[in-house]
């Protein structure tokens, strides 16, 4: 069985705290290894760790801090194969997803190693007599990062690489489920030339989040997970004067016009509504066919595809998608199928029965499908966060565009229509964060930035692209004058240039 400590100041570092997690590897159920949970005086060693090699690696000329990252993608590159299948087994989503986890995380890391650029400042030559203006960005220092279960590389990367880039260490406290490919970037990160002591890996649960939000040294904090802890996560680092961006859970929705190819939109709902087991924030949890008609062709479309999901284990390369993360999120997921039922929903496809033959103790389920969902129903209004795709019949454009707008979560939507003037009305109109026009899963590219609206996202800036590097830098506005350009006296009036 391994065991996961923590990795801080360069080193790989025992527990102390004596607490441990179980690892599950989801496809079989068997725990794989135990993870530390830090106490608060194990994170404070990171902090200062952290904050003792800070100052050195902010004052490395920002190209030489680019070709450590430029180092890191070649080896992860190199590791590729060890690391998706690492994911996947303690995950539980399939090797070519896990693949696809660690390249939108690579490509963010790519967006950093533009960094010279990207941290450039404005000058004004002549803003007044003799007078100059510029401005400079300036990391932050110590800053943290706490993310979650279901992408366990790509979201750490989203992190640590644009704050690595700017000058700041960095602190990550990853999922205490999959700990394990945070746990080998961060060595990853080592043999790339990082110094020790810029990232750190703090394994642990609320006792080291806490310490997070609470140490007066850590500056900013990045935080990915559900909405609850989200909000929390907010009010309490925001609290403590600290610089908070927290994106939390969702319901996406995907309006289905009268005039879409039916059988393209029904592909989409399949690849985006049970890829990953629906364990992604970017998952589409609710289709909105707009019209009886048009809800009675999707209808037809979907079930035979949701009946013929492949669930398998993780290392099948053919499955479509492999068990839940533990057993305790899949009676979850089941008990908001039974919750369905029980408020009249109409079950058209039932997986909570599903079981693979030579992985009963797995925790899979087949994919379910639910026709005459209303808003009024716990399974519209939550997020449920598995292979549950609910039918809302829309009468008509105007009750589509409302439902995404009024939920309560604001991820992302998508829109399938032929029609170019009600895409660019529902884009413009929509009070959602991130919207594809006939793209079921509209996850920005690393040059654009990433964040939901409502209760999606807790603060003023989005991850990755410019908010990225907004968010772990703070700007310096320096005005110049040289004594040839100064009048003798003293000013009593506040300067203007007028
Ligand atoms: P989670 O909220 O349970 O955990 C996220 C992090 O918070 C973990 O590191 C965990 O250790 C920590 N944590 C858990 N409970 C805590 C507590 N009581 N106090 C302090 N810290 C605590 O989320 P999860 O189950 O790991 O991830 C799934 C959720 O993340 C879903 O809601 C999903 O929609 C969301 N998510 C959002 C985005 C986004 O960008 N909006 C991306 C991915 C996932």
């Amino acid at each position: 069985m391994r065991e996961i400590g923590h990795f801080i100041g360069g080193q790989h570092v025992a527990g102390k705290s004596g607490r441990t997690a179980d690892v599950f590897q989801p496809m079989t159920g068997e725990v794989i290894g135990k993870v530390a949970l830090a106490s608060a005086d194990e994170l404070r060693a990171a902090v200062e760790n952290a904050k003792a090699a800070q100052p050195a690696w902010a004052a490395t000329n920002p190209q030489r801090r680019a070709r450590v990252l430029m180092k890191f993608l070649d080896l992860v590159q190199r590791n590729y194969d060890e690391l998706a299948e690492l994911l996947a087994r303690e995950h539980g989503k399939t090797i070519p997803d896990a693949k696809g986890d660690i390249q939108r995380g690579l490509e963010v890391v790519e967006f950093a190693c533009g960094i010279p650029h990207l941290m450039k400042g404005d000058y004004t030559e002549g803003a007044g007599p003799g007078i100059d203006i510029y401005s400079m960005r300036q990391p932050l220092g110590v800053v943290a990062g706490i993310t979650p279960f279901n992408f366990p590389a790509m979201i750490p990367m989203w992190k640590f690489g644009p704050a690595i880039a700017c000058g700041n260490a960095f602190i990550l406290k990853p999922s205490e489920r999959d700990p394990g490919v945070p746990m080998r970037l961060a060595e990853l990160m080592m043999e790339a030339g990082l110094p020790a002591g810029i990232l750190n890996v703090v394994n642990g649960d609320k006792e080291s989040v806490d310490a997070i939000l609470d140490d007066p040294d850590i500056k900013a904090v990045g935080f990915v997970g559900s909405s609850s802890i989200a909000e929390y996560i907010y009010a309490r680092g925001s609290a403590h004067g600290k610089r908070v961006q927290a994106f939390g859970g969702a319901k996406n929705h995907m309006i289905i016009m009268p005039d879409a190819d039916m059988d393209q939109a029904a592909d989409a709902l399949i690849g985006a509504g049970f890829g990953s087991a629906g364990e992604r924030c970017m998952a589409i949890s609710v289709a909105v066919p707009v019209g009886e008609e048009t809800a009675d062709r999707l209808v037809e479309k979907l079930v035979p595809r949701v009946e013929a999901l492949k669930v398998g284990p993780s290392t099948d390369l053919a499955a479509d998608f492999g068990p839940l993360v533990t057993r305790e999120a899949l009676n979850r997921v089941k008990s908001y199928v039974d919750a369905g039922v029980s408020e009249g929903a109409k079950l058209l496809v039932d997986g909570r029965n599903f079981t693979l033959q030579g992985y009963e103790d797995g925790f899979y389920m087949g994919g379910c499908l639910f026709d005459r969902v209303t808003p009024d129903m716990r399974i519209y209004k939550e997020e449920i966060f598995g292979p549950v795709l609910s039918i809302v019949r829309a009468a008509d454009y105007r009750e589509a565009l409302r439902l995404p707008t009024e939920h309560e979560y604001g991820n992302g939507v998508s829109i399938y229509t032929r029609d170019g003037d009600a895409a660019r009305d529902f884009a413009a109109k929509v009070d959602v964060g991130m919207v594809g026009i006939n793209v079921p899963i509209p996850v920005p590219l690393a040059y654009y930035t990433f964040g939901g609206w409502k209760r999606s996202g807790f603060g003023d800036l989005n991850q990755h692209g410019p908010d990225g590097v907004r968010f772990y830098t703070k700007t310096k506005t320096v005005t110049s004058r040289w004594p040839s350009g100064i009048k003798d006296g003293a000013d009593f009036v506040i300067p203007t240039m007028g």
